[in-house]
């Protein structure tokens, strides 16, 4: 269905004028198409009227005149508000005013520099945000912050506007998401306020902007924020950024942003190691008023690996499932409510599952993980599904190949040498796939 969506934007693109086109291709969400109706997800009210005095009208003529066949069905068109992609721990951590604090000027005050776990994992992340929050604008610019899902890039990136804001008084810090950015860039341009929107981006002291990744593929958005970034930076106002892996494996971001970004300072966070699992646990269990037996922390320690929020996640599981069912907290009872964060293979991941999110990170479309084509931009990823299928699912090599557009057994095992050298050669590629399994697991 995303091909029809993607035969949608190409069709209605080229009809429409540049401001119409923007939104459709940036700033909806194609939510799917279930019992003749079809659904669009956008972040905002403003976007949601816009989509529906500019695009709406148009799409149902789509639909009506028969233009995109696969349309045909359709009768209704929905249009939904969406928070940009929370998972379950999120939604077990996030307050309802938390995610006030993502999508405004404020910042959420849990993640300061106090209540920040350092250990080897995140040290020099930890540190260069020390020394940018101290000196902002003067030591390190533009700041560099990547490193998987939940490993505390948004935490570390919003403790240095909590501690600009307290040591420089008078600085203006403004913490935005890339979703938020382009968001404010297409009502700017739909409503002719593009006046307003440089005025309140050129005249911040700190940018902090989170998620560039995604930027992706955004064209006119990446053109935007160039030149606030360039206006910023030339009167060396400090610029932080946050993403989940390095610019240069950001596909389809522009060079000039890339360079831009590299030429400051780089810093990456890895997967928690146990210690630090171990303090974070610690903490929780001093926060709460229950004791915890140091078996059931270390349990949790040595099972919840992957990121910091799943770790959380998983504590705030087992202490509502103690505290709604009065069960005491044991070893056993904490291995059978973790049970599908632990041992995900329960749930049973596909090879579809795999190309499918692949496909997602890297950009590419599904049907390049069966083509032919060799150009590394796709025959890169495909190697990284074949390697993420082999370690995910019980298929053999030739089952796999056969999944991926009939290749030989031979083909796979050869991706899979590739990307267990790279994984053991390069921490923060191991880091990029770790994220993408638990995105594939939490699937
Ligand atoms: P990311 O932006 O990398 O996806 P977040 O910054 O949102 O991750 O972190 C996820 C959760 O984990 C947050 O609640 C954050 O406070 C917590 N967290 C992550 N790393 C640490 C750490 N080193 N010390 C304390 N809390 C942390
Ligand atoms: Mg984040």
């Amino acid at each position: 269905m995303e091909k029809v969506w993607k035969k949608i934007v190409e069709t209605l693109g080229k009809k429409l004028g540049k401001t119409a086109n923007d939104i459709l291709a940036e700033a909806v969400v194609f939510g799917g198409v279930k019992n003749g109706e079809i659904l669009l997800y956008v972040s905002n009210k403003i976007i949601g009227k816009k989509v529906e005095s500019e695009i709406l009208p148009h799409l149902e003529k789509l639909i009506v005149d028969k233009t995109v066949e696969e349309l045909s069905p359709i009768e209704k068109i929905k249009i939904e508000y969406k928070e940009p992609g929370k998972n379950f721990a999120d939604s077990l951590l996030c307050s309802p005013n938390d995610s006030n604090y993502e999508n405004d000027d404020y910042l959420n005050p849990k993640y300061t520099f106090e209540t920040f776990v350092s250990s080897s994992s995140n040290e020099f992340a930890y540190a260069g945000c020390r020394a940018v929050a101290l000196q902002p604008g003067r030591v390190y610019n533009p700041f560099f912050i990547y490193g998987g899902v939940g490993l505390g890039k948004t935490h570390l990136m919003q403790a240095i506007g909590h501690s600009c804001r307290n040591q420089h008084k008078g600085l203006k810090v403004k913490y935005v998401t890339s979703e938020q950015f382009t968001n404010e860039y297409i009502s700017a341009l739909g409503e002719g306020k593009m006046k307003n929107f440089h005025k309140k981006y050129r005249n911040i002291d700190v940018l902090l902007i989170d998620d560039i990744e995604f930027l992706a593929g955004k064209d006119r958005t990446q053109e935007e924020f160039f030149h606030t970034f360039n206006d910023l930076f030339q009167r060396n106002k400090q610029i932080v950024i946050c993403s989940d892996r390095p610019p240069s494996r950001i596909q389809r971001l522009e060079d000039r942003l890339v360079n831009r970004f590299e030429k400051g300072l780089m810093v990456d966070i890895q997967s928690p190691d146990y210690e630090l699992r171990m303090a974070i646990l610690n903490r929780m269990a001093d926060g709460s008023k229950l004791k915890l037996g140091s078996d059931v922390l270390k349990f949790m320690a040595e099972n919840v690996t992957t990121s910091i929020r799943l770790l959380e996640g998983a504590f705030i599981r087992v202490m509502s499932y103690h505290s709604l069912l009065n069960k005491p907290i044991d070893v056993n009872m904490v291995e059978k409510v973790l049970q599908d964060i632990i041992r995900p293979g329960s749930k049973k991941v596909t090879a579809g599952l795999i190309q499918k999110m692949v496909a997602a990170h890297f950009h590419i479309s599904l049907s390049d993980m069966a083509s032919k084509s060799k150009q590394k931009k796709v025959a890169f990823p495909r190697q990284i599904a074949m390697y993420l299928t082999k370690e995910l699912t019980d298929l053999s090599l030739a089952q796999i190949g056969d999944s991926f557009g009939g290749r030989d057994h031979s083909t796979v095992m050869y991706s899979c040498a590739k990307v267990t050298q790279l994984i053991m050669a390069d921490n923060s590629f191991k880091g990029e796939i770790d994220s993408l399994i638990e995105k594939i697991r939490e699937e």
